[in-house]
């Protein structure tokens, strides 16, 4: 499922760039309304609703210039993340963006790639010896998008000849054909998020099926690519452990070598904090997202507020289940973490 936008919006500095150039040249082509950025607030006026303005900003893309250079920690994924892309054209309940880009939830793509990967040099450059990890789906999904700037495929090769930097990259999108055929020198690990059928299609509006991601997931493996997958939230509801189960079976029938050292996990079971919910009714008034603080228990966060986390008993029950079908199914795969 290829996205499009409704409406493009211009910031000025990123007409004299190549990849801005390039992209008004797209739209015109596709005939999508191009406007100067000063127009957004004018289009997408404050008399909205929350939710009209939420849904306005999903179908807008702004095609901007990275300014701010100072890379954020990104544990325990990477050393580091950076973006290419901020907002994300899907529309999933849980999805961290609601409220860490609650007043901004529209895609903005960067064109001053140039500039993004010379700042990316200093970093490494600063801790050689040592290799530094860099992770870019910490403010975004950018292969939602990567049909239209072409810019992951860019990145792959930029590290591609970096002797001591990685790339990691997730993501819920099957648009990955141009990265199969180029040369990435193992420099990235390519990871899908996956999760049962409940929570895809309960929650993960507007991403591709999960039919999709393990095909992409298939061909990136089969292009040599470090894999792994990322199931996030992990949810706890009636019938959970049997379509866990299934996701595993689906996974092993398309994953060529299951035995691949190679494979790793990611583990994130569902927590919410008191604003996200705030966003999430708001925005999903029907939500079937179970946020009932009742029953979880609050754990303080890394970034100053408390979460809602499962008991430690559910907690461990998930952990415990999706860990041993994780030895079932791909027994030398690695489980990095479960939180
Ligand atoms: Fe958020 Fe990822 Fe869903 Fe996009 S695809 S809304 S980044 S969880």
């Amino acid at each position: 499922m290829n996205f499009y936008p409704d409406y493009v919006f211009i910031e000025s500095e990123a007409e004299n760039y190549a990849l801005g150039k390039e992209l008004i040249k797209k739209f015109e082509s596709l005939k999508i309304p191009i406007f100067s950025f000063k127009e957004f607030k004018k289009i997408n006026n404050y008399e909205k609703s929350s939710k009209e303005f939420y849904s306005f900003s999903k179908r807008s893309l702004i095609v901007g210039i990275k300014k701010s250079m100072k890379l954020e920690c990104c544990k325990p994924s990477a050393d580091y993340q950076f973006s290419l892309v901020t907002g994300c054209p899907g529309s999933c309940e849980y999805c961290y963006l609601q409220t860490n880009q609650s007043f901004k939830p529209f895609i903005r793509v960067y064109v001053n790639i140039e500039e993004i990967f010379d700042n990316i040099d200093k970093y490494i450059a600063a801790s050689i010896p040592n290799i530094t990890t860099f992770e870019i789906s910490s403010s975004s999904d950018p292969i939602a998008v990567e049909h239209l700037t072409g810019s992951v495929k860019k990145t792959i090769e930029f590290f591609s000849n970096k002797e001591f930097g990685r790339l990691r990259l997730v993501t819920k999108y099957s648009n990955i054909d141009n990265l199969l055929n180029i040369n990435h020198n193992n420099h990235t690990k390519v990871r899908f998020s996956i999760n049962s059928e409940y929570v895809i299609k309960s929650f993960e509006h507007n991403t591709d099926k999960i039919e999709e991601r393990i095909k992409a997931a298939s061909l990136i493996y089969k292009s040599g690519y470090p894999l792994g997958f990322i199931i996030a939230p992990i949810m706890h509801y009636d019938g959970w452990t049997e379509e866990y189960r299934k996701l595993f079976e689906m996974l092993k029938n398309n994953i060529p070598n299951p035995n691949n050292e190679n494979l790793s996990f990611e583990l994130i079971q569902y927590r919410f904090t008191t604003r996200a919910k705030n966003v999430i009714v708001d925005r999903f008034p029907n939500t079937k997202l179970d946020m009932n603080e009742e029953s979880r228990i609050k754990k303080w966060g890394p970034y100053g507020v408390y979460k809602f986390v499962y008991t430690k008993d559910i907690s461990n029950k998930l952990k415990d289940y999706i860990s041993n079908l994780i030895i079932d199914y791909f027994p030398n795969s690695t489980i990095e973490y479960f939180t």
